[in-house]
């Protein structure tokens, strides 16, 4: 059976989102949550953006995790300078992880208008980030920013940025779809033709403003990506990041992938449920039924038809009276009983979530 490498960005994706702060003793907790659940990479911020990401990595050494790897988080050397020179890379190594992950441009446009450096000379930001930093850390990934957008616009290219990181000795490359704006067939395509123009390890790593991020990072792992990367519950700047409590049971129910224990599925509900409530956001209905049974089944659509008509017919009723956990336990495994059953006031038909309001105002 396949394996799949989680790679939870709750604590340093999942934090952009305008509605979500933890403290530095909530990133503790969820970063033991997440070790006792499989995840089996952690990424706890971006080492000097603020004093809380900083005081996480001195922490969390203290926790002793079981499985879980930390990762710092940050982004390639500035152009004209030495990797050993740029402050940001020293601040990474000065976290002491055994990971570290670092984003680069891979989109000519961003290279052109932002960097303002020749396409050549953003190869070698790669690829002399990446061997300066592999010299000193265990594992190296290299965030491939923009990369759909970029293959979309200029393919030889974005593959040539992959082709300098693999060269430089990058453990895995993630593609990531940073505006969240492209669809499967194109994360299907693309990370194809990156598993065929390289040998290292792909991962996906995708962002929710056209409502795709699970859909997409399905995808991705069907074109070969071995390594998943999303947050719990979604959370993260602007629509969210792909949401792990269903891109998790969809890979290993729907597609037979490995990803974490049968025992550990089962915790799924109670840690979507954990970090919500650190999080202090009221999850929806929408929300609590997908943390509980992700894959939307028979029984949901049923109740949900059940929710909008005024008065249900026998059948609808039966459905609805057979209460969904028992039927969702014949498909899912990981589907736990309701603690509450959902209030007869709630309106997840009429009231839009924050982040469904920001896609269609667009
Ligand atoms: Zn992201």
């Amino acid at each position: 059976m396949k394996r799949i490498a989680l790679y939870d960005t709750t604590l340093r994706d999942g934090c952009q989102s305008e509605d979500v702060s933890f403290t530095l003793e909530d990133k503790l907790r969820i970063a033991e949550k997440l070790d006792d659940f499989g995840i089996a990479y952690i990424e706890g911020g971006w080492p000097g953006s603020n004093p809380r990401d900083e005081e996480f990595f001195s922490a969390v050494k203290k926790l002793h995790l079981k499985h879980a790897r930390v990762a710092a988080f940050g982004s390639t050397r500035r152009a004209n300078i030495s990797a050993a020179e740029d402050f940001n890379i020293r601040l990474l190594l000065k976290a002491e992880t055994p990971v570290v992950t670092i984003v680069g441009k891979t989109w000519d446009l961003h290279v052109r208008d932002d960097l303002r450096i020749s396409k050549k000379a953003n190869l070698e930001v790669i690829a002399d980030s990446i061997a300066y930093l592999k010299k000193r850390v265990d594992e190296v990934f290299f965030d491939a920013e923009h990369f759909f957008d970029g293959y979309r616009a200029n393919p030889e290219y974005a593959i040539e940025c992959l082709t300098a990181a693999a060269q430089a000795g990058a453990d895995v490359l993630i593609l990531c779809d940073t505006c969240g704006g492209r669809m499967p067939h194109e994360i299907l395509a693309a990370t194809r033709a990156a598993a065929q123009a390289v040998t290292v390890p792909l991962g996906i790593h995708c962002h929710n403003d056209g409502e795709m991020a699970v859909a997409n990072s399905l995808a991705g792992v069907e074109g070969g990506a071995v390594q998943v990367q999303g947050t719990i519950n979604g959370f993260g700047e602007r629509c969210g990041n792909a949401n792990l409590c269903s891109v998790i049971p969809n890979l290993q129910l729907k597609f037979g992938y490995h990803c974490v224990s049968s025992p550990q599925l089962k915790q799924l509900a109670e840690i979507s449920r954990f970090v919500y409530e650190l999080a202090n956001i009221e999850p929806t209905n929408a929300r609590r039924m997908s943390a509980s049974a992700p894959l939307p089944t028979r029984a949901a659509c049923m109740w949900r038809r059940c929710r909008r008509t005024a008065k249900p017919t026998n059948t609808l009723t039966r459905s609805w009276s057979a209460t969904p956990s028992a039927c969702w336990s014949l498909t899912c495994p990981a589907a736990v009983t309701w603690s509450t059953k959902p209030s007869s006031s709630a309106s997840m038909w009429r009231v839009p979530t924050r982040r469904s309001k920001l896609f269609w105002t667009r």
